[in-house]
């Protein structure tokens, strides 16, 4: 797997987002010279955060890390410490406040609802019955929590995200949110769960330490060099770039960031407040401070406004549109890919999946491993 001695180095790396930088840390943890090239101007792809006022900034919306994946927790673990933060986010609905993920809060909240059965019999009252699986959005949504839910958090909300009808959607984006019938405002059914303590920009300043990171270099504009330095090259960043758009362009959700720097302690009370009304443009709030609470607390703080926008090739790709027509062309480059010599390609841009940020590492890990590279995932 080394490359000729005369090469500069083994490994190009393409992107030193998550998929980038776990592989650039086990291949040199394995003793292979690495090089990682980032067109953007820092490190940490969209997790990157920005500290002021002692407040670290989601710069690219809000990033919750959580896994039920031992090896994935163990290896993050040696270059983050992670703090106790649940994320509840609330969600605002026609002036009410509603919790999430639906649960039995959420249940009481609407319908005044007490026990899990006074609950279930709401929702079933009101649930789409189907014999087979959902088709889509809005058929997952209205088979699993019924009209209410659907009418109040899901529609503005998904239409407001994708730009779509949840009708036109695939069923698997909403599967990622639980339904509870415990009064349990945690969003995630994961075991383990936090922020990074001192942001998730350290982290990545530790996952690439000692490694020949540069950054403000855009690999497609010198192509033909970088492929000449005889590396393997693992690419991270859009497949379809990575074959001139030639079957077509991927289509993906952009965002807006707006902040507002208040002098006040507490604005809103929480991290993450959804806004689910369709006549609202955003759809969250997010007040960074509450992600990790500090003893020394500033008397400010800063709240992003997130919108989801059309996006195009010279904005900064969000969120994959698996879409069926999207999921073809996505086909047709993969198998373009699987004959290319030489690349390795994975994360969210390059496997045109909606990645958490757990199911990254752990792709990377096994990537890793089915190459014969050891991970270090001790604790
Ligand atoms: N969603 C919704 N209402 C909400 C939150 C989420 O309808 O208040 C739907 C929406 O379609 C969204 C999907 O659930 O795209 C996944 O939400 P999640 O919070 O997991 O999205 P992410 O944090 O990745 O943006």
């Amino acid at each position: 797997m080394t490359a000729a001695a005369s090469y500069p180095y083994d490994f190009l790396i393409v992107g030193a987002g998550l998929f980038g930088s776990c592989f650039a840390r086990i291949a040199t943890d394995n003793g292979h010279r690495v090089k990682v090239i980032d067109r953007r101007p820092h490190i940490a792809g969209n997790c990157y955060t920005e500290e002021k006022e002692r407040i670290h900034i989601h710069r690219y919306g809000p990033h919750i890390f959580h896994t039920s994946n031992e090896a994935v927790w163990a290896f993050i673990n040696r270059f983050a410490t992670f703090n106790n933060f649940v994320n509840s986010p609330l969600a605002l609905s026609r002036g009410q406040l509603l919790s999430l993920p639906f649960n039995m809060n959420t249940f009481y909240q609407l319908w005044q609802t007490r026990t899990p059965d006074e609950a279930r019999a709401r929702i079933e009252e009101q649930r789409l019955q189907l014999d087979r699986p959902a088709a889509n959005l809005e058929e997952q949504a209205l088979s699993l929590v019924g009209h209410d839910i659907y009418e109040r958090l899901i529609l503005g909300y998904t239409q407001k995200q994708w730009q779509k009808h949840p009708r036109d959607l695939p069923a698997e984006i909403i599967r990622r949110l639980p339904v509870r019938f415990t009064y349990d405002n945690n969003y995630f059914n994961d075991r383990y769960q936090g922020i990074p303590v001192d942001g998730y920009t350290q982290v990545f300043n530790r996952l690439l330490e000692g490694i020949d990171v540069q950054v403000g270099v855009d690999y497609h504009e010198s192509r033909e060099y970088w492929e000449s330095q005889g590396a393997q090259i693992v690419y991270t960043g859009k497949i379809d770039e990575l074959f001139g758009y030639s079957q077509g362009e991927l289509e993906y959700r952009a965002l807006k960031f707006e902040d507002t720097w208040h002098q006040q302690r507490n604005v809103q009370g929480n991290a993450v407040i959804n806004y689910c009304d369709a006549d609202v443009p955003w759809t969250r709030m997010i007040e960074h401070k509450h992600f990790s609470p500090q003893a020394d607390d500033p008397d400010c703080s800063v709240l992003t406004k997130e919108t989801p926008m059309a996006w195009s090739r010279t904005e900064t790709p969000y969120y994959p549109v698996n879409n069926d027509a999207n999921m073809a062309i996505y086909k047709a480059y993969a198998e373009q890919a699987g004959r290319l010599d030489r690349y390795i390609l994975g994360g969210r841009l390059a496997e045109y999946k909606y990645y958490d940020m757990h199911a990254v590492i752990g792709s990377a890990l096994l990537r890793c491993q089915s190459m014969g590279l050891a991970v270090d995932d001790r604790r």
